[in-house]
């Protein structure tokens, strides 16, 4: 394994920002290559405990010989978002100095070729950061992005190009659930990852070998060393599965069985009065139209100062957020739906 130090520069004198990039080297050049991030949003570790456990593996396979496609992993992506405190808060999600999402606003490039990227050294710090992490997978077979959610399953984003040739990784994962996406409009990672391939001659595209996807880890309280144990195992099936590390010892697993659900079934519930949330469900939990699925105590002890909030359509809770507290508008959860939603969304679910 080989470590380099990635280096971005700030937007002032005397700020710079730096990451690591982990590198194996794959002893066959026709073998899948892998490249694995974690923390683009700052503060959404489940992936990074993951790959702290999935290293050992992969340093045993290399001793051994057994790493065929080379794999790159970078467990820090966002250096800006880690250091990013506000009044005491760690704020991962978004640049403070712009607003911009650090999961938006990638380029979107016509082929999967990095001297298409924009000029960005006049761009700003964190668009040279998403240039270089471009720069850094653009190529690679399998591309994960490790994320997580407020709480939830754990679910995989995969571009319907790639389904259901990605079967195979959602079950090696162990993911719960799988949702499809086709447009990206906002410049997420994934899209920049996946849709450089869509309008490229199928020998290049070779979606069948393929594999891009937006992992989402389950919440972010869930930074734990059994769940990291059983992610890492589940990245090493996915690796092995795919050819970029051998290893015949690894069990055979079931074929992938969990709901996969197109992005227009999400029902994402914006809350219609702001106040305390009592939930009456949580992920993973099967619901009916018309169950109760939060009351909104906005004017607590005065009658009428409860808002019931009932399911507009069957489906199940993917994910719900971790704070309780909601302005009007804001979503309280992610309803998987049976059908498509009538708030269905274009593009990307959240800010
Ligand atoms: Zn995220």
């Amino acid at each position: 394994m080989q470590k380099t130090i990635e280096r971005i520069a700030g937007d002032s004198e005397g700020v710079v920002y730096e990451f690591p990039v982990l590198r194996f080297e794959g002893k066959d050049k026709a073998a899948p290559s892998a490249y694995l991030q974690a923390a683009l949003h700052a503060g959404e570790l489940p992936g990074v405990v993951a790959i702290d456990a999935l290293m050992p593996m992969l340093t045993k396979a290399e001793a051994e010989g057994r790493i065929k496609g080379s794999i790159t992993i970078v467990p820090w992506a966002n250096p800006i978002g880690r250091a990013q405190y506000h009044f005491g808060e760690h704020q991962g999600r978004f640049n403070l100095g712009t607003r911009t999402n650090f999961n938006r606003s990638f380029p979107l490039l016509a082929a999967p070729d990095a001297r298409l990227l924009p000029d960005v050294s006049l761009g700003g710090a964190d668009r040279r950061l998403k240039n270089r992490l471009v720069q850094l997978s653009l190529g690679n077979d399998i591309v994960l992005d490790l994320h997580c959610d407020d709480e939830g399953l754990a679910y995989l984003y995969i571009h319907t190009s790639l389904w259901p040739h990605m079967a195979d990784c959602a079950a090696a994962m162990g993911a719960e659930a799988v949702l499809l996406w086709s447009e990206d409009n906002t410049g997420t990672f994934e899209g920049a990852s996946i849709m450089p391939y869509q309008n490229v001659p199928a020998s290049v595209a070779r979606f069948d070998r393929r594999a891009v996807t937006t992992v989402e880890y389950r919440g972010m309280l869930d930074v734990d060393a059994a769940l990291a144990a059983a992610d890492a195992a589940g990245l090493y099936r996915l690796l092995a599965a795919r050819g970029v590390v051998q290893d015949s010892s690894v069990p055979k697993f079931e074929k992938f069985s969990g709901p996969v659900v197109p992005l227009e079934n999400i029902d994402m519930m914006p809350s219609p009065r702001a106040g305390a949330i009592l939930y009456d469900v949580k992920p993973g939990d099967r619901v009916q139209k018309g169950d109760r699925l939060a009351t909104i105590v906005h004017a607590p002890g005065e009658a009428g100062g409860r808002t019931e909030v009932f399911a507009p359509q069957s489906g199940f809770i993917l994910t719900r957020r971790a704070r309780r507290i909601i302005r009007t508008g804001e979503d309280l959860l992610k309803l998987a739906g049976d059908s498509r939603s009538s708030d269905a969304r274009s593009g990307t679910l959240e800010d």
